[in-house]
C-alpha cells in the first residue's frame, strides 16, 4: 500500500518503521528532516511538504506532537489540504483536541477524503514493539479499511464513535494515568523517606494491587536516574490541559487531574524540564 507518514520523532518514527516492516511502500516528512534518514536507509522516500507526501500516497498518517502543529500540517501552505485530498484517507494519531480531530473530518469530508483520529497508548516501547492501543474516531467503514494498518503497529485497535471519539478515549486514558504517575511519584518519595530497598519495593508493589505501567515502565528507569523521554513532560502537560478543558465543556469538575496538571506546570513551566520523560516527576521531590 502507497502510505504517507509526517512526524517521525519518537513514536512516528517507530510506527513508521514498523510499516515498512509489513511490507508498505512509504512517503515520508518531518520539520526535521535527519529524523527520517533510518526510515529512508529503509526503503522509504523523502518528500519536501506535507502536500508532496499526499500527492504520492493514498492513507496518510500524521504524528505530531501540539495541537498546533497538527493546524499546521493540514491547514498551512503546503499542508495537507493544500493538495487534492479526494479519496485519500488521513489518520491524525498525535494527541490532540477532540473538537479539531472534528474540525478536521468536516474539511476533509467536504473535500472528499476518509479521516480517523487514531491517538495511542503504549509509550515509545509500544511503538517499537508493535504493541500500541489504538483508539479510534470516524467511520465503522474507513476504520475496517484501515484495522490491516493499525494491526501492523498496534495489538488492540477499537473504535469508539464518530470523529473525536478517538481523542476523547484518549483523554480518558491520560486522566487514569496522571494518577498513576503522581502515585508512583509519592509512593517512591514516601518509600525513600522510610529508608526502603526501593528495587523490592518496585519488585513487591509491582506484583500487588498496586500494579500499574507507568510503575512497571517508568519505576526501573527512575532508580536509575534514567529522565530520557519516552514519553515528554511538556506533550504530559498538554494532554492534561486538553482533558481538563474538554471536561469544563462538558461541565465536569476533575480535581484530582488538575492537581496532577499543577504539578506537570511547576515541572515543565517553572523548571523548564519538559524535554525530560514523565517519570522526571519526581524530581520536584527528589534533587
Ligand atoms: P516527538 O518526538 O516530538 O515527535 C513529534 C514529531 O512531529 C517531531 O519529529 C516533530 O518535528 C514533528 N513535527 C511537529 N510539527 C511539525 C510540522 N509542522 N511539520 C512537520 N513535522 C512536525 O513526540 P512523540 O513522543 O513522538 O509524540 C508524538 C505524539 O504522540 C504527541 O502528541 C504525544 O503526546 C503522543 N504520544 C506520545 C507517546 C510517547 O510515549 N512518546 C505515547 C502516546 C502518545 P521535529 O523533529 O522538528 O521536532
Amino acid at each position: 500500500m502507497k502510505i504517507g507518514f509526517i512526524g517521525t520523532g519518537v513514536m512516528g518514527n517507530a510506527i513508521a518503521s514498523n510499516l515498512i516492516k509489513a511490507g508498505h511502500n512509504l512517503w515520508v516528512y518531518n520539520r526535521t528532516k535527519s529524523k527520517t534518514d533510518n526510515l529512508v536507509a529503509a526503503g522509504a522516500t523523502w518528500c519536501d511538504s506535507p502536500q508532496a507526501v499526499v500527492n504520492a500516497a493514498e492513507i496518510i498518517f500524521t504524528m505530531l506532537g501540539f495541537p498546533q502543529d497538527v493546524e499546521q500540517v493540514y491547514y498551512g501552505e503546503k499542508g495537507i489540504f493544500a493538495a487534492d485530498v479526494a479519496g485519500k484517507t488521513l489518520i491524525d494519531m498525535t494527541t490532540s483536541q477532540p473538537q479539531l480531530a472534528q474540525k478536521i473530518a468536516q474539511t476533509g469530508q467536504e473535500l472528499g477524503a476518509k479521516v480517523l483520529d487514531a491517538p495511542v497508548s503504549g509509550g515509545d516501547v509500544g511503538a517499537k514493539n508493535a504493541t500500541l492501543t489504538i483508539m479510534v474516531g470516524g467511520l465503522q467503514t474507513v476504520f475496517d479499511e484501515c484495522k490491516p494498518l493499525f494491526d501492523a503497529v498496534g495489538s488492540k485497535a477499537q473504535l469508539f464513535g464518530p470523529s473525536g471519539a478517538g481523542q476523547n478515549t484518549k483523554m480518558a486514558n491520560q486522566i487514569m494515568i496522571a494518577g498513576t504517575m503522581t502515585g508512583m511519584s509519592e509512593m517512591l518519595v514516601y518509600a525513600q523517606g522510610a529508608g526502603l530497598d526501593l528495587q523490592k519495593v518496585l519488585d513487591t508493589v509491582g506484583a500487588g494491587s498496586a500494579a500499574n505501567w507507568s510503575l512497571s515502565n517508568y519505576g526501573p528507569r527512575i532508580l536509575k536516574e534514567d529522565y530520557t523521554p519516552g514519553f515528554f513532560s511538556k506533550h504530559f502537560l498538554k494532554d492534561l490541559r486538553i482533558a481538563l478543558d474538554t471536561a469544563q465543556a462538558m461541565g465536569l469538575d476533575l480535581p484530582a487531574t488538575k492537581q496532577a496538571k499543577q504539578l506537570y506546570e511547576k515541572l515543565v513551566d517553572e523548571q523548564k524540564l519538559g524535554n525530560l520523560g514523565t517519570q522526571a516527576l519526581v524530581k520536584l521531590w527528589w534533587k
